[in-house]
């Protein structure tokens, strides 16, 4: 039956960026399908602990930084010390830097680049060795952008990332169809998280982006909860390599 499809029952995920915003949101929607999550952030994640334990099923909190590759391969292990297997990975975690692109540094550059693209690359990697390794199905979600698709104002380094996180979720997706891994991404419209705190505290751009959305609100963590269980489940079996923008009509326009 087709809700059946959608069920995530001993299936372990790992969810990156896990403490607020779009991540805390997709970690509950994964629980309450049933998946057991790891939760990784370079904060503490009690809010999101508390939410998941509530919903009764077995969670892991663990804390490090994105920022470089050299934490990726204790976070698997630590995984499979705890739960025995991986079958989701969710790149979420992601950082923003504003500048006039006539300004912008080169460290506002390597920080977004890294966190943002270089450690999605290297942790789906990770992930989908482990899949092989399992031959086991496996999902890996990405989180993408409408600056995947535009270029965005005085977020050079983050449209850069952006892109190139639709990009290589094409690539990815190409050579590991094959053994049965989807990679996908998902692109949020404006949605209301600290990552657009600063322009939601600018009148101009606020109106200006709520105007524009055909849907009349900004986005929350709930919208990206349906898509994101589409995406981790064998519902979404034959959808790979594609960006699904969840935007209120944003790119419509
Ligand atoms: P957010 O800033 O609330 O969340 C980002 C999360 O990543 C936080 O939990 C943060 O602690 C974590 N994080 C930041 N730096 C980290 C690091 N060095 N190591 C580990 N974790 C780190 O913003 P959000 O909107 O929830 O963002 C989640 C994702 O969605 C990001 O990739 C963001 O680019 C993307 N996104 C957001 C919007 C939006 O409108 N809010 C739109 C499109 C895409």
């Amino acid at each position: 039956m087709i809700l059946d499809q959608f069920k995530l029952d001993g299936k372990v995920a790992i969810v990156t960026g896990c403490s607020t915003g779009l991540g805390q949101g997709i970690c509950l929607a994964l629980a309450e399908a049933g998946a057991t999550v790891v939760g990784v952030d370079y904060v503490a994640a009690p809010e999101t602990q508390k939410r998941l334990e509530e919903l009764g099923g077995k969670c892991l909190m663990l804390v490090a930084n994105l920022l470089t590759l050299e934490p990726l391969e204790g976070i698997l292990r630590q995984t499979l010390e705890a739960f025995g297997r991986l079958d989701i990975l969710v790149n979420n975690a992601g950082i923003i830097r504003r500048n006039d692109a006539l300004e912008f540094s080169e460290k506002d550059w390597d920080d977004v680049l890294n966190i943002n693209l270089k450690t999605v690359f290297f942790f789906s990697q990770l992930a989908a060795k482990q899949f092989v390794k399992q031959g086991s199905k496996g999902k890996i979600i990405n989180i993408a952008s409408m600056l995947s698709y535009q270029g965005g104002i005085r977020v050079p380094s983050y449209t850069a990332s952006k892109s190139g996180v639709m990009g290589i979720t094409r690539a990815m997706a190409n050579e590991w169809a094959k053994y049965h891994i989807n990679i996908n991404a998902i692109a949020p419209g404006y949605m209301a998280t600290n990552n657009t705190a600063p322009l939601r505290a600018d009148e101009g751009r606020s109106s200006e982006i709520l105007g524009r959305i055909p849907a009349g609100r900004w986005g929350t963590p709930d919208d990206l909860k349906g898509v994101a269980l589409l995406l981790a489940s064998d519902a979404g079996d034959y959808i790979n390599g594609f960006t699904i923008a969840v935007d209120g009509g944003w790119l419509a326009r």
